[in-house]
């Protein structure tokens, strides 16, 4: 609930972003605050205190919050990438977006055999990007110990799409 209403506080809505019609749900500036900042990211380690072994953020933003938590909790991090990045690609993820696709990737050296995983990023949307994220740490061998966000943007149905998969947001709109 504290950390819900940090969220809330320094979260911008900017419109037409980046598109006509979608407004865009801009966490930079939390992200530029400190306190703010060590306050999510203590948050996130102290809910998943013990349950994983390293973490994997989704680029762009994600690699920010992955990396304190990481750090905070003495893990490792791991990037899953967008196309054509990564030298070692062992798996890939293609999804669709409203126009057209994306793909995700991993390297093939992610993971040591039983790792457990949190997964990171800035925002829940319509669940693809975290639908392929969590498919890529499944197929590099990774034990998925949770999927964590700021915030789930709950109208657009992410959650759902992610069926049994668990599902934290600090914030639900
Ligand atoms: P989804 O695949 O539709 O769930 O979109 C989630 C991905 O797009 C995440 O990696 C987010 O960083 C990004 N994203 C989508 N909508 C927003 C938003 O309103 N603010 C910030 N990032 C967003």
């Amino acid at each position: 609930p504290a950390t819900a209403a940090l969220v809330a506080d320094m979260v911008v809505d900017v419109a037409d972003f980046p598109k006509t019609g979608v407004l865009f749900k801009d966490l930079t500036p939390l992200f530029a605050d400190g306190k703010a900042f060590r306050g999510v990211i203590d948050a996130i380690v102290a809910q998943y205190a013990g349950e994983f072994d390293v973490v994997v953020g989704v680029e762009a933003r994600g690699f920010v919050l992955a990396a304190a938590v990481a750090y905070a909790a003495g893990t490792g991090v791991v990037a899953v990438r967008k196309a054509g990045k990564l030298p070692r690609v062992a798996h890939s993820a293609t999804y669709s977006l409203e126009y057209g696709t994306a793909t995700l990737e991993i390297s093939e050296a992610a993971f040591t055999p039983g790792q457990r995983v949190l997964v990171v990023d800035d925002v829940l949307a319509t669940g693809g990007t975290a639908d392929a994220t969590l498919d890529l740490v499944q197929r590099a061998g990774g034990i998925l110990a949770g999927f964590v966000v700021l915030i789930e943007l709950g109208f657009l149905g992410g959650r759902e799409r992610l069926g049994d998969r668990p599902v934290h947001a600090l914030l639900r709109i």
